[in-house]
């Protein structure tokens, strides 16, 4: 992901339009700060604060700009081509560099492990739960979908052939 969008919640923050025009019209950063809490998008007023003096500029925005408009791009010209263990990479993959999806550790390395299994049929039920949490947002589906992988414990080499 481009620089811009990595280091400042406030740039990538789905409200940052709004709470560019609050800054530039003399709003406080601690009123901004309230008022993204009330809209359920909270940022720390130390990070409006530091939002509002190094990223208000016209060059900065329009760069942040360019860099979510080429996210957007990516994300719609993503396409399937039969494998679906790439395709719920590649989707995970730009939602986590669009700061929408903080998968834990855990997930990530049970994707991982997908990924490097799915030689097995079995694979294909468990990525398919896997698709769902991941994307789902981590307990959103209710059943405990990690804890009867093989995550912790014994693994084995597959493959190497
Ligand atoms: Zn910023």
């Amino acid at each position: 992901m481009r620089p811009v969008l990595t280091l400042c919640h406030a740039c990538r923050s789905p409200l940052s339009d709004a709470i560019n025009k609050r800054l530039k019209a003399g709003e406080p950063d601690v009123r901004v700060s309230k008022w993204l809490e009330e809209q359920g998008h909270y940022l720390s007023r130390l990070a409006i604060g530091k939002h509002r003096r190094e990223h208000l500029t016209d060059e900065f925005q329009a760069q942040v700009k360019a860099a979510k408009k080429e996210l957007e791009r990516n994300k719609k010209t993503i396409k399937g081509d039969g494998d679906l263990a790439k395709l719920v990479r590649d989707v995970a993959m730009v939602a986590v560099e669009a700061g929408e999806l903080r998968p834990t550790l855990q997930e990530g390395l049970r994707a991982q492990e997908i990924l490097d299994r799915r030689v097995e049929k079995s694979a294909d039920r468990d990525l398919t739960l896997i698709l769902a949490q991941v994307l789902g947002g981590g307990q959103a589906y209710g059943a405990p979908l990690l804890t009867d992988g093989a995550v912790e414990g014994e693994y084995e080499v597959v493959g190497e052939a």
